[in-house]
């Protein structure tokens, strides 16, 4: 459990508080927010990755050539950090092979390749109408079987956070709806059309986590939102808090921050003060699988850049391959530079856009010249400390780099490597145009080697040295077998009281034996002597 207070604070002195650093690049999402949200038409394929989120483990529940219905499960999880997958329409199993993945190691996974067949016909769902009266383990139980997963970028699965909040004790959940990244509008869009269904799902997360207080954080530059919010909370025990406008105020450490002031130390995280922090998409996906009985098969999505006729934001079903989404917003591919998927600042340039929408894309990009300019050209480091300065982690950007490009690993930890949430505010604000965030990846990357080869160095010397122990032991035990038992001290021999052993049989021979060998010999020498006295000296003796 926690030891903070915030718990009883009036919110007048939690409000709008700044985080520490950051930056105010322009926000690029009027383009995509001039439509409503849009459904999407069926395509013809869906690429799904078994694994939704890294490190997890689940395996497939369906085979080549089976028909499936929407809805259906398509895999099982395998352990806690595991999230289920489901069928986001009808059709036919072809594959179940590796493809291209953005953001995945080696950018490539396992997937299950769905052949839509257009009739789109679904699996009966289960609402439930009296939600509000579900225990927290009745909630937690329906969020686990949806396949939920942290729709904010990280993909922690929802179920499992859920469970390590109850053991930690939670006083207070956080519903991140700061959305600060350039050209993300996913949560904007959402909150403006469908805040009454997210404010429920943030109270069945309440439930779920046993949180006392619930906050939902938002930046005071999205009118739309806000007043879709505060009639939505209108009856509601949930709080709205409006913060500053700077980015990375989304981030998880951030945002406690922003809300609360504190400071979550470093190698810690939220729920070790006591706070959970879930995103507005993983509060809504929440009400769907709660409230209608829906698995997590569809996320909203920002389509936008330059590039398209008509950015806007689209419901799309998990596994839409992205250069799809791309055609319905008409993309102009004479003044197509590159697609990325994410946002402007930490999203991923894409090699190819037949890779799919996964549970955590929240936006691709399709960009011009003037949406990524080319990057000027790499200059030194003046030491003019401007990275340090807009560093929402307190890092010193600087030395990073400095470490990173001697590969001085150690000095790397020491500095806080590990706690760069690549946010890129320091590329930003560079005037040499260093681009700090590449180093770090790559300096992480390198310590992520380094930390298998460790792991595994330490595996093989476990079991060399395991392997020389058993030798060592098989030796001594075949010495043993060898030892004459004569040789054995008094003491470790059998009394007489013991029951007969073959060993203590062999034992008593021995010694019988060697009794028997003295007396032969004793006997011989005494009939040596004996003799000796009886017989003339040697001549020559006599001579001496
Ligand atoms: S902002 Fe760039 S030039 Fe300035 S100290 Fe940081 S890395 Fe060096
Ligand atoms: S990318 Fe890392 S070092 Fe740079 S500002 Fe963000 S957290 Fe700090």
């Amino acid at each position: 459990m926690s030891s903070t207070n915030f718990l009883h604070l009036p919110h007048q002195q939690l409000r709008r508080r700044k985080i520490f650093g950051g930056i105010k690049p322009a926000p690029h999402k009027a383009a995509s927010l001039r439509s409503r949200i849009m459904p999407m038409p069926l395509p013809p394929q869906l690429i799904l990755p078994i694994n939704q989120y890294h490190g997890t483990n689940s395996s497939p529940l369906v085979k080549v050539g089976d028909a499936v219905l929407k809805y259906q499960a398509l895999t099982e999880k395998l352990d806690h950090t595991g999230a289920a997958l489901h069928a986001p329409t009808s059709g036919r199993i072809t594959a179940i092979c590796s493809a291209p993945i953005a953001g995945h190691p080696g950018n490539a996974a396992l997937c299950i390749h769905l052949q839509c067949d257009g009739d789109d016909n679904s699996l009966e769902l289960q609402p439930c109408l009296n939600h509000d009266q579900l225990t927290g383990f009745e909630v937690l139980r329906k969020i686990d079987a949806a396949g939920i997963v942290g729709m904010g970028g990280a993909g922690f699965p929802t179920a499992h956070k859920l469970r390590l909040a109850i053991e930690h004790g939670t006083e207070l959940l956080i519903i991140n709806a700061a959305e600060c990244e350039p050209y993300i509008s996913t949560d904007e869009a959402l909150l403006r059309e469908r805040a009454r269904e997210v404010v429920i799902g943030a109270e069945l997360l309440r439930t779920a986590c046993h949180a006392p207080r619930c906050i939902i954080a938002i930046e005071e530059d999205k009118p739309a939102a806000i007043a879709a919010l505060r009639s939505a909370l209108a009856h509601s025990p949930i709080e709205l808090m409006l913060l500053h406008s700077t980015y990375p105020t989304g981030g998880e450490k951030q945002i406690v921050q922003a809300v609360t002031g504190l400071e979550v130390p470093v190698g810690q995280y939220p729920l070790n003060l006591g706070i959970l922090v879930h995103n507005a998409g993983t509060a809504y996906a929440v009400y769907q699988a709660v409230a209608e009985g829906k698995p997590s098969i569809s996320r909203i999505i920002t389509l936008t850049g330059r590039a398209l006729q008509t950015p806007k934001n689209f419901e799309a079903l998990i596994g839409t391959p992205a250069a799809f989404l791309l055609k319905l917003c008409g993309v102009q591919e004479q003044h197509h530079l590159t697609t990325v998927m994410g946002g402007s600042l930490m999203g991923l340039q894409l090699a190819h856009t037949e890779v799919p929408v996964t549970k955590t894309t929240n936006c691709l990009i399709a960009a011009t010249v003037e949406d990524f300019p080319q990057p000027e050209p790499e200059l030194a480091c003046i030491r003019c400390g401007f990275c340090a300065e807009v560093c929402p982690a307190r890092l010193l950007p600087q030395q990073l780099y400095s470490f990173a490009r001697t590969h001085n690993h150690t000095q790397l930890q020491s500095y806080g490597l590990d706690d760069c949430i690549e946010c890129g505010a320091c590329a930003y604000v560079c005037p040499s145009n260093i681009p700090l965030v590449q180093y770090y990846v790559a300096a992480k990357q390198d310590l992520r080697t380094l930390s298998v080869a460790r792991e595994q160095s330490e595996h093989w010397q476990t079991r060399f040295q395991f392997h020389q122990y058993r030798t060592k032991q098989e030796k001594d035990s075949a010495r043993e077998r060898r030892i004459p038992t004569a040789l054995f001290p008094v003491e470790l021999l059998p009394t007489d009281s013991s029951p007969i052993t073959s060993v203590q049989f062999s034992r008593q021979l021995a010694q019988q034996e060697i009794a028997d060998a003295v007396a032969r010999a004793n006997a011989k020498r005494i009939s040596r002597l004996a003799t000796d006295t009886q017989m003339p000296q040697h001549p020559a003796k006599d001579k001496e």
